[in-house]
Parts: C-alpha cells; sequence; structure tokens
C-alpha cells in the first residue's frame, strides 16, 4: 500500500504518509478505533487476499494452521476430567424449530450460559477454588458496541441486533463493559455446521471476516488499555458456533506495524491482517447434541474450553495447577477404576517366551461384554531378562536376547544383545501398539520415545550428522509376535494384541546421569566433561536445525569401555524440535524458562536444560515445584541472585562462565556460540594419555 493510491474515501482529505506514520500516538489509535466498526467494508478490502491463499492452498490442505495440536488437546481433556460443567439453559435445536425470536433469544441465553459453565469450570479447576470467579458473560449489541445481559437485551427488544456473546473482565464502573476487557468473543451464526461435514471446505470470507474484524477492534483497544495483561496480550481467539457446531479462529499479532490513518481506516486494518498477522482455524465440530446439551468431552467443546483457557491466563497468569498436574492425576485414577473392577491380573501366553502384563494404564473405556470382563488389547509387553525378541524390517529379521530391564523412565526400556553378536549390548526401546490411534495421554511418552524417536534419528541419519555424543539408530521395525501372524497380504496387524508393535534398538549403551547422582558417582570432573559432551551433541544437531527440548538426567547416559575415557552422550531425541509447530517437553525442573512461557524454544533454551542439570549432579538442591508458575518463580530468583553460577562457581569456573553466559543469552534470539564454549571446556578437561579420545572437531 506504499505508494499506492488512497482509498476513494479519503481523497481530497490531504492526509499525507506522515501523519500516518505519526499514528501511534494514542490519539489516532482511539480515533482509528472510534471509525472502526464495519465488518462488512473490512471484509470486502480482504477479498482479494482471501481469493489467492484460496487458490493457493492445495486442494485437501487446508489454507490456514489451526489453534491447537490434537496432542494438546488430549492432554487438555485429561486435565478436565475431574471437572463438572453444566450448562443449564439448553441450546434449542433450530433444525427442528422454525426460525422465531424466541430460539433466538433462547440461543442467545445458552450461549451466555454455555460460556459462563466453561469459564467458571475452568477458573475453579485450574486457578482457584476460593476467590470468586473475576469474569462474567454477556451480549454485545451492535448499535452502540457495548454489552448487555441476554436476559435484559431481550426484554428491552434489543434481541435483533445482538451481534456476539463474550467473556468480560468484571468491572463495576463499567457495567457495559469495555472492549480491552473482553477476554473472547462468540459469534452465533447460522450454519456454521456446514463446514463440518468435509475438512477441507474452508470458512467462507463473510464468516472469517467477521472474525478478524473482531479479533482486530480487540487488539486495539487492548494496545490503548491501561490494564496489565499477564501474558502476551496480542492474541486473541474468537469462537464461531451456530446451535450444534462450533469452531475457534485464532487471530496474533502487533497492532503497533499498523498503519493507523484515520481516513483510510479499512484498508489499512486489511493490509495489517495480510502482512502481520497469524491466523490459525479449527476444525469445525459438534459442540451440542440433539437435547441442546453440551457435550464437554467431544472435541468441539474442548477446542472452545482451551480457547478459553488461554484467554483466562492472559488476564490471570499462570494457573495455579498446571494442564500436566491435572493431567497427572488420570492415571491414579485409572487405577483406582482398575482396583475397583479387578482387571490386573498378569498372564501368560502360549509359548512362554514373554509374559505380559496389564499395563498400569490405558484408555479409560475398557468394552465390558455381557458377563465376562475381556480384556483383548491394551497388553504391554514384559520382557525379562533372557527371554529373546524378533523384529523385522521390510527386508530382515533380527533376534535380540534382553539382558537387563531399566525402569528409571516412565517406561521400561532394556539393554539387548543381537542373537547373533552375544557381546554387542544395545539399548532396546518398546513402542506403543499402533491400534492407539488415540493413545492414553501417558502413552503419549512411549510413542515419543520409540515411534518420533526412530523418526529423529532416522533424519539425522540421512543427513549424515555423526557424532559419538549422539546416540546411533541401530534398528527399527516391528515386533515378530509368538503365534501364527494372520495379517491381511495388503498390510495393517492381525487380531494379535502386540502385531506391528514397533521397536526402536539404539547404541551406545550406558548408565543414565540420574543414576550416577543418585550413586554420588558424578564428580566435578564429570560434570566438565558432561557439559562439553552434551554440548557438542547439540552443536551438530543444530547444524541441521534439530534441538533436543528434553534434556534431563535420565536422558544423559554415561559410556565406558575399558580402552576409552567415559563420555557422556545425549540419548532420548523424542522430543526434539524440527519445526516451529514442534512443542518442548515440559518439564517443572529442567524445561527452560522460556519454554515453561511459550512452549517453544530459544537458541539457549536446551543450553539452560544443561545448566540446571549440571546444577544439580553439583549439589544444587531443586525445590518441589508443583506449578509452572512456582517453576518460574524458582528460576528467576536463582538466576537473579545468582545462586546457579555460585554453585557451579564451586565445582569449576568454566562451568560458572557457562552458566552466566547461558543466562545473558536466554530469551534472546541471539544464537549460541558453541565453538568457543566447546574450546573452553576442551581446555579443562583433563586429557591426561587419553588426549586423542577428546573429539576435537567439536
Ligand atoms: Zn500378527
Amino acid at each position: 500500500m506504499e505508494g499506492g493510491s488512497p482509498d476513494q474515501g479519503s481523497v481530497g482529505s490531504g492526509t499525507k504518509r506522515s501523519s500516518a506514520s505519526s499514528g501511534s500516538r494514542p490519539r489516532n489509535r482511539k480515533e482509528f478505533l472510534y471509525r472502526f466498526v464495519d465488518s462488512g467494508m473490512l471484509t470486502a478490502k480482504l477479498e482479494d487476499w482471501f481469493e489467492s491463499i484460496s487458490n493457493k492452498s492445495e486442494p485437501k490442505k487446508p489454507a490456514f494452521d489451526v489453534p491447537f495440536e490434537l496432542i494438546e488437546l488430549q492432554k487438555f481433556d485429561y486435565a478436565l476430567e475431574g471437572i463438572s460443567f453444566q450448562q443449564v439453559i439448553r441450546m434449542p435445536n433450530a433444525v427442528y424449530a422454525s426460525t422465531s425470536d424466541a430460539v433466538e433469544a433462547t440461543a442467545y441465553l445458552a450461549i451466555e450460559d454455555f460460556l459462563h459453565a466453561g469459564v467458571k469450570g475452568l477458573w475453579e479447576a485450574f486457578w482457584s477454588q476460593d476467590e470468586p470467579m473475576p469474569f462474567s458473560v454477556a451480549c454485545l449489541y451492535d448499535e452502540n458496541l457495548k454489552f448487555y445481559q441476554a436476559e435484559k437485551a431481550v426484554a428491552d427488544g434489543k434481541l435483533g441486533g445482538l451481534c456476539a456473546t463474550g467473556i468480560l473482565l468484571t468491572n463495576p464502573r463499567h457495567p457495559h463493559g469495555k472492549w480491552d476487557q473482553i477476554l473472547e468473543l462468540a459469534l452465533l451464526r447460522p450454519d456454521i455446521r456446514n463446514f463440518a461435514m468435509d475438512s477441507d471446505r474452508q470458512l467462507p470470507l463473510s464468516v472469517l471476516g467477521e472474525a478478524l474484524f473482531y479479533a482486530l477492534r480487540v487488539l486495539l483497544s487492548r494496545s490503548l488499555s491501561r490494564l496489565n495483561y499477564s501474558q502476551s496480550s496480542n492474541s486473541v481467539f474468537i469462537l464461531l458456533v451456530d446451535s450444534q457446531y462450533g469452531g475457534v479462529v485464532k487471530v496474533e499479532g502487533d497492532v503497533n506495524k499498523l498503519v493507523f490513518d484515520v481516513n483510510n481506516v479499512y484498508e489499512c486494518a486489511a493490509e495489517w491482517i495480510i502482512k502481520h498477522s497469524r491466523i490459525a482455524v479449527s476444525s469445525v465440530d459438534r459442540i451440542w447434541n440433539k437435547l441442546g446439551n453440551a457435550n464437554w468431552g467431544d472435541i468441539g467443546a474442548l477446542q472452545v474450553l482451551f480457547a478459553t483457557f488461554h484467554c483466562i491466563m492472559q488476564f490471570a497468569g499462570f494457573p495455579k495447577h498446571s494442564v500436566e498436574d491435572l493431567a497427572a492425576d488420570h492415571g491414579p485414577r485409572l487405577q483406582a477404576r482398575r482396583a475397583e473392577r479387578q482387571l490386573g491380573d498378569a498372564r501368560v501366553n502360549g509359548n512362554g517366551l514373554f509374559r505380559f502384563q496389564q499395563r498400569s494404564v490405558s484408555p479409560e473405556i475398557v468394552e465390558v461384554q455381557d458377563d465376562s470382563v475381556k480384556i483383548e488389547t491394551e497388553q504391554l509387553m514384559k520382557l525379562e531378562v533372557g527371554s529373546v525378541l524378533w523384529l523385522e524390517d521390510s527386508n530382515w529379521q533380527k533376534g535380540y536376547q534382553i539382558n537387563q530391564v531399566l525402569n528409571n523412565s516412565e517406561h521400561p526400556y532394556y539393554i539387548a544383545s543381537p542373537v547373533e553378536d552375544p557381546q554387542k549390548r544395545l539399548f532396546l526401546y518398546v513402542g506403543s501398539h499402533p491400534s492407539q490411534l488415540e493413545p492414553a495421554w501417558e502413552d503419549m511418552n512411549l510413542w515419543y520415545q520409540v515411534q518420533r524417536q526412530t523418526k529423529i534419528l532416522t533424519i539425522m541419519k540421512q543427513k549424515g550428522l555423526s557424532s559419538k555424543y549422539l546416540p546411533q539408530l541401530s534398528a527399527s521395525g516391528r515386533i515378530i509376535h509368538p503365534g501364527q501372524c494372520q495379517r491381511p497380504s495388503s498390510g495393517g496387524n492381525c487380531d494379535h494384541p502386540w502385531c506391528g508393535t514397533p521397536i526402536l534398538v539404539t547404541s551406545p549403551v550406558g548408565e543414565t546421569v540420574s543414576q550416577l547422582i543418585s550413586e554420588a558417582r558424578f564428580g566435578m570432573e564429570e560434570a566438565v566433561r558432561c557439559c562439553h559432551d552434551c554440548l557438542s551433541a547439540l552443536s551438530t544437531a543444530a547444524s541441521a536445525g534439530i534441538r533436543h527440548g528434553d534434556i534431563r538426567p535420565e536422558n544423559v547416559v554415561c559410556v565406558r569401555s575399558a580402552v576409552r575415557q567415559p563420555y557422556f552422550v545425549l540419548i532420548g531425541w523424542g522430543r526434539a524440535i524440527l519445526e516451529d509447530r514442534d512443542r518442548p517437553a515440559m518439564n517443572l525442573h529442567f524445561s527452560s524458562t522460556y519454554a515453561l512461557q511459550e512452549g517453544k524454544l530459544c537458541s539457549a533454551s536446551d543450553a539452560e536444560s544443561l545448566v540446571y542439570m549440571l546444577y544439580i549432579s553439583c549439589g544444587g538442591v531443586l525445590p518441589d515445584l508443583d506449578s509452572v508458575e512456582g517453576a518460574l518463580q524458582w528460576r528467576e530468583t536463582s538466576w537473579s541472585r545468582r545462586l546457579i553460577q555460585q554453585k557451579l562457581g564451586d565445582a569449576s569456573t568454566v562451568l560458572k562462565a557457562f552458566a552466566d553466559y547461558v543466562d545473558s543469552l536466554c530469551g534472546t534470539p541471539y544464537p549460541m556460540d558453541y565453538d568457543i564454549w566447546l574450546r573452553r571446556l576442551r581446555r579443562n578437561i583433563n586429557e591426561d594419555d587419553h588426549g586423542k579420545e577428546i573429539d576435537t572437531s567439536g
């Protein structure tokens, strides 16, 4: 738009660009917001852009990202398990009712009630049981853009002018709401359900344009506000619902980049949306059943609740109880259920090679067949020392004998030897069964450990990454189960509960740092070497754009042999970050500050986690942490008082200097300088006559 012809409406106003670019002054912004009132005019300015992105995106592939990954929603679903939501006012079913005012009025009451039940349930479960909820719900009246309780608006004859329902910060001084205090808006529009039928059908511009209009209006109001938002306030969620279905639109961006030309409001707004915003659109899914009750556990309602959860965080800060905390209660609950139903016996299968056990966790719905409780799926193999396991790839079969069962992670894994080479020792991981399309939250860890890690190690191999500090993919494939395999020739699995279970085999083998620390076998010398070796692994991976995302004592092993100095290998690459959408593991003790705050890694994040690991290995004490808020608080206090540097300084000055360097880099966009630190660390490693063992390539 720079140098383009001005909007027709502004011709003759004499406004120059200079006045527009100085528009970040509040008065201009206020005027801009005051004039930005017509969603139709914004939508018209977006037509060309919308057409171009709709054409550009491949057929089957939607033009926008989704706001939430399925795995996040699954975790959230587990966290909500113990929470009860109740919508009292039923949503009228427009399919069977004629479109009348009475139906529309009830729909507005029902959507208010739905949002209220959602925000209240979330507030009490995650933030505070005792403090009253500081939010309220009301409807937006389009003539003055003020908020009214639906009941009151209907009584006052405003029904025809209601255009949205919002969750707002309660403010007795402004009973009709203020735009900077809007957490979230829901637009009730007919026929949203049409876009649920097939997922590649995109929302039309008429619907999306309106959502973008309201989102930008909220962002502008926030930029003028004196409120202190707890979290980044530059994203907004807009809900699109009809009387049965709904979806979520997320708009994110920095409104300071908007050109506040008050004579050109809609063009400037459209330009900002096109150039400076990120838009994400969820699938449209069912929210209310035919009786008008919300299906709280279903994905449609879950998406709405998760959006609301993020909105509350913007105003109230991190919750007292994290999603992880509440999701973790799922396991014990399930065990209680199993005990109650006496589903816990171990059984031995036909040929006695393997013993398998009911896994302690499994999807919550266990099918009950008439008179007997039948357990068909969900059997986790429990391999014993001495048992032999066969796996196959497309063109080979290999046997592995189990030497040792290890239990220091969430799931058992093994040290095994190839049948044809009993001297060799390898790590062997057993994955979750492929038939679990929507595995339990706990099983996701297993999926990361096996399936995802196989993918990452394969990519490393393909990209030619080689370092002795990185694990090597030795084999991967599917298990060959006992008995006849009757899988169809077209592929897939037979009925055997293990059929198709993926296996990953890696080298080298070593003891984990957590084990060394617990047995007080991790001293100062090990700390410096461990820091060097892990940093070297990170540097090699970073050269291919891969970051680890889950550094902790269980994921670093010390490799010893008769002829070499011991060295450390960074394992557990299942949570690695390959692209922007990947999320790192969340660990209250070892995650970086940025990961806890943003769910992403900055360039120093892995190094920060490494520093926490070294801190405890040098005798530093991690406090009991039970919330993200507490974890962030601990980090802030420890860094600002230089407690971490002091502790590491007791062990080695180079580690202290490294911690200072990491502290200075955290949260900034500057890249890590690996080479300089690898050199410094190397100088501090006792090389003796084993000097050649230290990899000087970095
Ligand atoms: Zn089979």
